[in-house]
């Protein structure tokens, strides 16, 4: 695999490699072993803006009406998945900790 920079442990601020997790689920920190997650703002952001960066792709195409529909519900998917790709490796991602019985907040499943 290729990293591409680190991701700081919000416990104890080891590095941990960018990539290395998958989606929905926790980070283990190597150094403390404590579980951090993507941020959800983050997710939310890069998300959006992958919408959003879909949409101006369908009019600089010059898309409208049904058209539009088609080709931002074919575009969506690839543009989503290579702008969060990219994303991740311009601006990293930012790290909280996953939460716990003790939290009070359940994790997602
Ligand atoms: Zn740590």
């Amino acid at each position: 695999m290729n990293y591409y920079g680190t991701l700081g442990c919000p416990f104890c601020g080891a590095a941990m490699p960018n990539g290395d997790y998958k989606a929905g689920r926790p980070i283990v920190c190597p150094s403390c072993s404590r579980r951090s997650r993507i941020s959800r703002s983050y997710k939310q952001l890069t998300i959006l803006t992958g919408i959003a960066v879909t949409a101006g792709i369908c009019f600089v195409l010059n898309l409208h009406g049904l058209g539009f529909a088609l080709g931002f519900s074919i575009l969506l998917a690839p543009v989503l998945m290579i702008w969060v790709f990219g994303t991740r490796h311009i601006i990293p991602p930012k790290l909280e900790p996953a939460a716990t019985e003790n939290s009070g907040t359940k994790p997602a499943q």
